[in-house]
């Protein structure tokens, strides 16, 4: 009888509902996707309408919060990547010189060999790898692997020769192929040089779409998560519409996605009658995507003054103020939400000035415009910022890799409001948590402990780097809960444990709110439920 809705009681468990009416409870009753009780075991019993008959999940005295989500990833790009040669943690070039070996064995010769995760800071080497690296690991392939942050990678001879780079190729505007004392290309291309290469990789089949998302979905609701606010450009507008149908209708994974649509696409979004917050409770079209500056890890982050370890560079804007804002405008007047990537000082002053100019042409103070990364502030962006109502969309396990570099990079008296969570949290300030996968591991738990301990997964600085920027736990929770569902206007559906809620819920083998935070980053997801399934099972 499948028109009858589903009641499961979730019992047993030890519900943090961050629901100021009822912080914790023992029992959860779902029926039909929605939380229609939250309390002891018999009120739960007694909510479902008489005769109905409820399926009981014991959740063995675990721990449940309002289930995680993530307010800015790319979710395709990271399915796709786990196809791919994974270089993360790799601490030496003899290393990766043996992976790329032994992908080599798996890929037919003359097909690309691409990896990604590699970061020359933690080599033993000292150096960036080079395409003589790549070229004795596997002679004559075209390989190609990116950098940890994405912004740079480091091609073969062979991937170089396909993509007619050689040293008479003049640098592109915006990205920069390094060569050697004799003017050849080293294999290491920057920012816009990448694109050089990139359009001679074979582009993904709609067969190796599906698989890559479904992919990424399933690692996402093992990690804890129930929807996610994702980035994807790859299959195009309707495709990417498309995509996410097909994957639903035919392997029924129930992520809830909020997909922030690229720029790229917003004529064709216009030709639709889809706006913010359209859709259904699976797939919604969210805001449009803007860039205002690249990364502080490049030096590509625009700032108000130079880099402090690059006396002359102040980063570069992706767009101008006025191109900006005229982006800004159409997105606005179209009754979009636009979420901009800005991540240094003079890109946030013209990504706001550009949300002002948008307003003040046509007031609509709860648009909830949101601003991506928000690395390099100051007081008097932090009063813009909330002069316009706009949400800072962070990803806290950044400071993982930036805290080795970001105070060379910026100098002391920039690192006062760099990073600076807290102070934005008591400027009144919503915050969303992401991890910006695959930049950063998809886990929430991650993220929650980069927040609370301010610390690198080795457990580093001992008190935390710039502490006084350290949230409680509870705060960090609502990074990736209700500040999420907030950004994504979900709040009346989603991000507390509260009757008329979604039973989406995260059930983990530990409390954060009781363990050392330290241990935070050890915790296990032991089930995630969506919609009042359970969608993730550890066992
Ligand atoms: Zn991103």
């Amino acid at each position: 009888m499948s028109w009858m809705r589903r009641a499961v009681l979730y019992c047993n468990g030890k519900f943090l509902t961050l629901s100021p009416s009822k912080p914790t409870a023992e029992s959860v009753a779902s029926y039909g996707g929605r939380i229609i009780r939250v309390g002891d075991r018999k009120e739960c019993i007694d909510a479902f309408p008489p005769g109905v008959r409820f399926d009981e999940v014991d959740l063995q005295g675990h721990v449940a919060l309002p289930g995680f989500r993530d307010s800015h990833l790319h979710l395709l790009s990271f399915g796709l990547g786990l196809a791919n040669l994974s270089l993360h943690g790799v601490e030496s070039i003899e290393d990766l010189k043996a992976r790329v070996a032994e992908a080599s064995l798996g890929v037919a010769p003359g097909e690309w060999i691409i990896g990604r995760g590699w970061d020359q800071d933690l080599f033993r080497e000292g150096r960036y790898p080079s395409r003589f690296d790549l070229d004795e690991s596997a002679p004559g392939r075209p390989v190609y692997l990116i950098r940890a942050c994405g912004h740079v990678g480091v091609a073969s001879s062979r991937a170089l020769e396909i993509a007619e780079i050689t040293e008479n190729t003049p640098d592109p505007p915006d990205g920069a192929i390094d060569r050697d004392e004799s003017g050849q290309p080293t294999g290491i291309l920057r920012e816009a040089a990448q694109s050089l290469l990139f359009r001679h990789v074979p582009k993904p089949g709609p067969e190796t779409l599906k698989g890559a998302l479904k992919a990424g979905m399933r690692r996402a609701l093992e990690a804890g998560l129930t929807s996610v606010s994702t980035n994807d450009g790859q299959a195009g507008f309707q495709g990417t519409i498309g995509l996410y149908r097909d994957v639903k209708q035919s392997s029924g994974i129930p992520l809830r996605i909020y997909w922030d649509v690229p720029w790229d696409f917003f004529p064709e979004l216009l030709e639709t009658p889809l706006r913010t917050n359209c859709g259904n409770e699976f797939f919604k079209v969210g805001a449009v995507k803007l860039f205002a500056d690249g990364s502080l890890g490049a030096r590509t982050a625009a700032l108000e003054s130079s880099y402090e370890d690059d006396p002359g560079n102040a980063g570069m804007i992706t767009a101008s103020q006025e191109e900006l804002s005229e982006q800004v405008y159409k997105a606005h007047a179209a009754g979009m939400q636009v979420a901009i990537h800005a991540i240094g000082d003079r890109a946030l002053r013209i990504a706001l000035g550009a949300i002002a100019n948008a307003q003040a042409r046509i007031p609509s103070p709860w648009r909830r415009h949101r601003i991506v990364h928000a690395q390099v502030v100051s007081p008097e962006l932090i009063r813009e910022m909330r002069r316009n109502r706009i949400v800072a969309d962070i990803q806290p396990r950044f400071i993982d890799t930036d805290m080795k570099w970001a105070e060379s990079r910026l100098g002391k008296a920039r690192m006062r409001y760099a990073y600076a969570w807290k102070t934005l949290l008591r400027a009144g300030i919503p915050l969303a948590g992401g991890s910006d996968c695959p930049v950063e591991p998809i886990a929430p738990l991650l993220g929650i402990y980069a927040a609370v301990t301010r610390k690198n997964e080795a457990g580093e600085p001992e008190e935390g780097w710039y502490p006084e920027e350290k949230l409680t736990v509870e705060e960090a929770i609502k990074l990736f809960t209700s500040g999420a569902a907030f950004a994504e206007f979900q709040e009346d559906l989603a991000g507390v444990i509260e009757p008329g809620k979604f039973c989406d819920l995260t059930v983990l083998n530990q409390d954060p709110l009781a363990v050392a935070e330290d241990d935070i980053k050890d915790i296990e997801v032991v089930m995630t439920v969506v919609g009042g399934e359970v969608a993730y099972s550890k066992d």
